[in-house]
């Protein structure tokens, strides 16, 4: 379905004004699974709808309880060679912006400024009460301090986080509440079933109408969030290049498809660039 030759996309990256638009995929060399790739977590489980987490407390202790173990992977995940390449793309002045769909940090762990957090980032938490947020590590210290006997049993039933928790031991996690108002907390990400707010989808409409081409990177493009920009910049006739493994629901309107890993094709993206112009630090 994709060429594996890196070049047209170097030649349209060397143009400049280039948007990146980026998914799970970028982000599944650090270790995170992604969602629909080979290995995506939806084959093992249903992620929570905003309406089922609201709904109900049994559903948010689920939530948290299974957040609360799997958070120390994304809290230890390191960037990879993609994200290294985005940041260095992004210094060397080829892009006119970053739009990503993860929720990991690890595009700004890499060094890259400016990114629009489309979907949020599981950094921050907010409360649904009085909107107060704040940091998730804080949050997950009083988990912590408030789940020793789950967390030791959990880890004992389940040592690498993968497979649903029996209710019994989920029962006995406590969540804790907002320390402002006493209210409900949640990831400040966007759930399944929440709308993206219309303020951040504006500013990335209005980087796609500034720019040259749109560059996907590791989405399928399955979410309408992320869908959209790439039907947007086609309808315009910006180019949309996406360098994925696998078919993706934007390749309808790719004028260029890369079928590559990402860490290897973007390491090849940024040489090829780098010997067409020369040494950065001549
Ligand atoms: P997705 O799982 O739907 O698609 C990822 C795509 O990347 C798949 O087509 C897969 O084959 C491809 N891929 C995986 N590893 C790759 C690699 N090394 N090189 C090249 N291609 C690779 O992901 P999505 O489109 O981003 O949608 C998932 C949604 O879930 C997002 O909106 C996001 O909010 C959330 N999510 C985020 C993370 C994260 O922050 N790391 C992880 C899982 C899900």
């Amino acid at each position: 379905p994709g060429a594996t030759d890196i070049g047209p996309v170097a030649q349209t990256v060397a143009a400049g004004r280039v948007v990146v638009l980026s998914g799970a995929g970028i982000s599944t060399e650090s270790g995170i699974p992604d969602y629909r790739g080979e290995t995506g977590s939806l084959r093992t489980h249903t992620p929570m709808t905003y309406g089922d987490f609201t709904a109900s407390e049994a559903a948010r202790r689920r939530y948290w309880a299974r957040s609360h173990l799997g958070w120390r992977t994304i809290a230890r995940a390191a960037p990879n060679d993609g994200h290294r390449a985005v940041a260095a793309l992004q210094a060397r002045g080829h892009l006119r912006g970053i739009i990503t769909q993860n929720v990991d940090g690890l595009h700004q762990a890499a060094g890259a400024r400016d990114v629009i957090e489309l979907h949020g980032n599981l950094d921050r938490v907010i409360c649904l009460g009085c909107g107060t947020t704040s940091a998730r590590e804080v949050l997950d210290r009083r988990l912590r301090a408030a789940n020793q006997a789950f967390t030791a049993e959990a880890t004992r039933i389940n040592p690498d986080g993968d497979v649903e928790l029996p209710e019994d031991v989920v029962r006995t996690f406590t969540v804790v509440p907002c320390t402002v108002c006493g209210g409900v907390l949640k990831p400040d990400v966007v759930f399944f079933g929440e709308n993206v707010p219309r303020s951040r989808v504006e500013r990335c409409y209005r980087l796609i109408e500034d720019a040259n081409a749109v560059l996907v990177l590791g989405s399928s493009l399955t979410v309408m969030s992320g869908f959209r920009f790439v039907r947007h910049a086609a309808k315009a006739g910006t180019p949309v290049l996406i360098v994925n493994q696998g078919l993706t629901r934007g390749d309808p309107y790719a004028t260029y498809r890369v079928d590559l890993p990402l860490g290897r094709a973007l390491t090849a993206l940024t040489e090829l660039l780098e010997e067409a112009s020369g040494p950065s630090h001549a």
